[in-house]
């Protein structure tokens, strides 16, 4: 598989079938996504349980993303839908009290003041908040609608607080209960709201990383701090154009991606990418320019919501998707041959120091350490015409670091660990490789190494790669070590 940025398909209704699903895997998902907004537990179980079986039958790695639904806030029961006129005034309380639209939490009420847009149903229905009086709210109709019970509310202009639900709670748990990959942090606000989860996923005796979905404004303001404490973002356009102007989201996915490449964290750009695929078995142009663009940002990883979960044509989705992705990557690297990079057309000053919360601990050190280890392998794979960066990783953060280099040589990542394998799937290039065994020695490391990719056809003897690892290998360092050598011959026999 050539293709460097990788396809995350969520599952659904059109592609949880075992025949569908082996076919999806087939057309080239990498990583699949779970939403927890939808479905039961019984569903999601089976689910990836199917996935984790049909993967290891196709000797993929392929790990599972489970979405939080977040503290989405909806209107409450409207006895029938009400039509809201431009300009006229309208009552906001809380259920059980008389006003013309009610909500379920009282945090919602007690967080609005005068001037505060109130967004309904995806943003179709604009209010502006007037006034606020015996714990209800008076707000102005700026954009006419209908609108029904349930309906979500959006609120661009407040910082409520982020709280995690019970439904929340409970889906951390179910979780760490059947060893999910990622978990995807939806309507987070601030670094603290990713602390939160963490110490969640902690309490409930688990350890997943975690997707910050850049969806609110104030997710926005709080972009590098957030980035610095989640293990991946993405780019979640449908919510993230609601809360801030649509002509803004394309700025704020460069924004996002490059912050995400600085950081060294897995960007996804997620939502309506090829959206028109639901019903039709061609995309529009402006969807395939879309995910060509995604690709010239530097995105690692490129999503399918409602494409691959409840539309007509899910294989083609994810077929479609691959062939843009291949044909945009081939394009960058012709523009970009004089450079060791094919991610140059992102535009990140990646040789600034590498950015970590730890400010200049030990950790921060060891880090950079691996970092500069790192952009060296990328530097040799362009001035020595390596063939292959290989990094023999425990966690993954080496691949992760090489991959934001965007080499132009394929990333390969040599691990123990069936979890690690997939979960550095979702970095941009990288391939996984699982040893079945320990290794002890780095001069094992390189042998190991070069067994490998004779093994998988990858690669023949001669070869120049680069080799990253931490060591003594017993001890599991960050990385320190970078060995630059040509692949030998298997010894027969
Ligand atoms: C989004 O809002 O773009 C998104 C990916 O979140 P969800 O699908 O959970 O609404």
């Amino acid at each position: 598989m050539n293709r460097r940025a990788k396809i995350v398909a969520t599952l659904g209704p059109a592609s949880a079938d075992k025949r569908v699903l082996r076919r999806l895997l087939k057309a080239g998902v990498d990583v699949v996504r779970l939403n927890l907004s939808h479905g039961t537990h019984d569903e999601h179980r089976r689910n990836l349980q199917r996935v984790r079986r049909l993967s290891t039958q196709a000797g993929l790695h392929i790990p599972v993303i489970l979405d939080l639904m977040g503290p989405r806030y909806r209107l409450g029961h409207l006895p029938a839908p009400v039509t809201l006129r431009r300009g006229t005034l309208v009552s906001l309380g809380l259920e059980g009290e008389a006003s013309d639209l009610v909500v379920d939490d009282r945090q919602l009420i007690d967080a609005l003041k005068p001037r505060d847009r109130i967004l309904v149903d995806n943003g179709l229905v604009e209010l502006r908040v007037e006034g606020k009086a015996n714990g209800r709210v008076t707000a102005k109709v700026k954009t006419a609608g209908k609108v029904d019970s349930r309906k979500g509310i959006n609120l661009p202009d407040s910082d409520l607080p982020f709280t995690i639900s019970a439904k929340d709670e409970a889906d951390i748990r179910f979780a760490v209960d059947i060893d999910a990959d990622y978990l995807a942090a939806s309507y987070v606000g601030a670094a603290e709201d990713i602390d939160a989860l963490r110490r969640s996923v902690l309490a409930a005796g688990g350890k997943i990383p975690l997707i910050a979905k850049l969806e609110r404004a104030l997710a926005v303001a709080n972009l590098e701090d957030l980035i610095a404490s989640a293990d991946a973002v993405m780019v979640a356009r449908g919510d993230l154009g609601v809360e801030v102007p649509l002509h803004k989201v394309p700025i704020l996915q460069k924004r996002i991606i490059s912050a995400g490449r600085r950081h060294g964290k897995p960007v996804i750009v997620a939502t309506q990418m090829l959206e028109s695929m639901m019903e039709r078995k061609r995309p529009t142009r402006a969807e395939s320019s879309d995910v060509a663009n995604a690709v010239f940002d530097g995105a690692d990883a490129l999503m399918l919501s409602g494409e691959s979960a409840i539309g007509r044509h899910p294989v083609d989705a994810v077929r479609t998707m691959g062939r843009i992705i291949s044909e945009a990557e081939r394009y960058a690297r012709t523009i970009d041959k004089n450079e060791h990079s094919v991610g140059r057309l992102a535009d990140v000053d990646l040789f600034a120091p590498f950015e970590d919360s730890d400010g200049g601990g030990s950790r921060t050190i060891a880090f950079r350490i691996a970092d500069t280890i790192a952009a060296a392998a990328v530097h040799a794979t362009h001035t020595l015409g390596l063939r292959h960066v290989v990094a023999f990783s425990q966690g993954g953060f080496t691949a992760r670091v090489i991959s934001r280099y965007r080499p132009a040589a394929p990333i390969w990542m040599l691990t123990t660990m069936e979890s690690v394998a997939r979960r550095v799937q979702l970095a941009w290039g990288v391939r996984p490789l699982l040893l079945d065994d320990d290794v002890q020695h780095h001069d094992e490391v390189i042998s190991r190494v070069d067994s490998e990719l004779l093994r998988h056809g990858l690669a023949k003897p001669g070869d120049a790669i680069a080799v990253l690892m931490g060591d003594p290998i017993r001890e599991r360092p960050m990385t320190n070590l970078l060995r630059l050598h040509r692949i030998r011959a298997l010894k027969s026999g």
